[in-house]
């Protein structure tokens, strides 16, 4: 098989650095281990722009999903409810998971491509008093949407509510004051923008909530409280068998990410590639799905009207030749997904962009697309594009690995 990076959301392609600290089986209960343990744990406090004293960080076996549902139903009690705020697949989980473990909530959705309102959410907090937690989703992974959590949360504050966040998708990559915007449970996982591989979530969360969830657990192996009173009596031991290669792939991702110039050149490096995508893929008749909240992360595309594409066929051509591309997420609409984050540059985005030309080219569809008579014509018009985009690069973007 060929080797292919991966425009996907998360997993996505990591350094051979932090894969060959998985060549390591490294014991679980030593010093040396639960001192890198502690020391994700502490790095993530301070990447969150949170004072270690009023907030912690808990590591929880398993997917984001399991980091998420860990926090739902960890710390909303059963005479508490939460407020649902949805407008993707990821907020559409988070009622599963209320579902699933009979956690009382109430819905207020969105469609797809628009936001939830703060001033919504103050109106149906303050015509239910019985609501104690707000839930949302950050990057909404689904369309590629970016949610303004800073006013909800605001909101939410205000009212004397808990906030939840799930910024699985943007932590590492959007910078997010975390205590300053009253955020109580941020959640996140290993294999997003911090660039390590799947195996763990984490929450960044405020110590007196976390307090005051004690009990409320409707499940042993996700009991937030629980796992982090392991956590800290055990001082960096993991309550139930850590995934210890994972954990030493993500010390090693953490690392990087600080030589590198930490979360701002990750976060400008990520917000380049995604101009650069958008950028070059209209020139091919590429329109994005959303006209407005268009994050830094992923960006889901529109078909070129009057062209005929076949997603699989587009999608094998594409691998064959070193990216693997996402289908879209969209029920009611045609699309496909192309994430930028991880180990993915500028060089990266022109190649896999050229690819698409390409492919078009090769499948007869150019002209229809985006009316360019030949491939020579698609490329230099895309490079047309891209080129104000480049030129504007801030200097801690480097533009190729
Ligand atoms: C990736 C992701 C998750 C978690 O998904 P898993 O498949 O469980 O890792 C949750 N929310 C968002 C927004 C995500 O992007």
């Amino acid at each position: 098989m060929n080797d292919y990076k991966l425009l996907t959301p998360g997993p996505l392609t990591t350094t051979r650095t932090v894969k060959e600290q998985m060549l390591f089986d490294h014991c679980t209960w030593d010093d040396d281990y639960k001192a890198i343990t502690q020391r994700i744990r502490a790095e993530l406090v301070e990447l969150a722009h949170c004072d270690p004293s009023h907030y912690t960080a808990v590591l929880m076996q398993g997917s984001g999903t399991f980091g998420v549902e860990s926090v739902i139903t960890s710390v909303v009690g059963k005479d508490e409810k939460v407020l649902l705020c949805t407008n993707g697949a990821y907020g559409d989980r988070q009622v599963k998971i209320c579902e699933h473990a009979g956690v009382r909530y109430v819905r207020y959705a969105e469609p797809y491509d628009c936001i939830p309102s703060a001033a919504r959410v103050a109106e149906l907090l303050d015509a239910d008093p019985t609501i104690t937690h707000v839930s949302m989703i950050h990057s909404e992974t689904t369309s590629g949407l970016l949610n303004d959590i800073e006013d909800v949360a605001r909101v939410a504050k205000s009212r004397a509510r808990t906030v939840i966040v799930d910024a699985m998708s943007s932590f590492g990559g959007v910078d997010i004051p975390v205590e300053e915007w009253g955020i109580d449970f941020l959640v996140s996982s290993a294999n997003k923008c911090i660039q390590g591989v799947p195996g763990f979530s984490f929450i960044i969360a405020n110590r007196d909530a976390l307090e005051a969830s004690r009990g409320k657990a409707r499940s042993l192996s996700l009991d937030l409280y629980d796992q982090w009173r392991g956590l800290e009596d055990g001082q960096g031991k993991w309550r139930y068998t850590s995934p210890t290669h994972v954990v030493l792939a993500f010390a090693k991702a953490l690392d990087e990410m600080r030589a590198k110039g930490g979360l701002p050149a990750r976060a400008a490096r990520y917000a380049l590639n995604n101009r650069l995508i958008i950028a070059r893929m209209a020139k091919l008749g590429f329109s994005t799905y959303l006209m407005d909240h268009q994050g830094p992360i992923i960006t889901t595309f529109l078909y070129p009207e009057g062209a005929d594409f076949d997603f699989a066929d587009m999608y094998a051509f594409i691998k064959e030749r070193g990216y693997a591309i996402y289908p879209g997420k969209l029920t009611d609409e045609e699309t496909f997904r192309l994430g930028n984050i991880g180990e993915i540059y500028v060089d990266d985005i022109e190649r896999v962009t050229t690819l698409f030309a390409e492919y078009m080219d090769a499948r007869g569809l150019l002209e229809a697309a985006c009316g360019a008579a030949d491939l020579a014509e698609a490329l230099a018009r895309m490079d047309a594009a891209g080129a104000d985009i480049k030129a504007e690069a801030p200097d801690n973007v480097k533009l190729a690995a």
